[in-house]
């Protein structure tokens, strides 16, 4: 894991630190002290929130060892966001996408908790 809390450290901006730090707008689900969730702008489905490390994190290739509780804290993120937004018991998709062929578009790791309709598998 790297990064300062609010990105300053970033040479680039990422967007995903900017919304974490609250230069740029979103709309929060739920913030701790290590993940913030917040709803997608372009949703694929009637839930559709990211849950991202309040830390930047490329994608979760770039997690390691020392990690294991951010990973934890994600998790628990994302199954109180499923019972918050209603579809812990009609089931939900949690996409990670890692790099160019999977078509990760922002390069800091975000978890898509996706519910509210039936979805088909594979995604395409
Ligand atoms: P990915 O393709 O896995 O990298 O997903 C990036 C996601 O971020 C897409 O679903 C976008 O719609 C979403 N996104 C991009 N910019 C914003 C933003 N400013 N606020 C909320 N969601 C965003």
């Amino acid at each position: 894991m790297t990064g300062e809390p609010d990105g300053a450290d970033r040479a680039e901006p990422c967007i995903f630190c900017e919304i974490v730090a609250g230069r740029i707008p979103s709309t929060e689900v739920e913030r701790t002290p290590t993940t913030y969730a917040f709803r997608d702008i372009n949703p694929a489905a009637p839930v559709h929130v990211l849950v991202v490390p309040t830390l930047h994190v490329g994608s979760v290739h770039d997690l390691g060892p020392g990690d294991a509780t951010l990973l934890s804290d994600l998790m628990a993120a994302v199954q109180r966001i499923a019972e918050g937004e209603g579809v812990a018991a009609t089931g939900y998709r949690l996409v990670a996408n890692v790099g160019a062929d999977a078509g990760q578009t922002v390069a800091h790791l975000h978890l898509h908790v996706l519910g509210g309709r039936p979805m088909r598998w594979p995604p395409e």
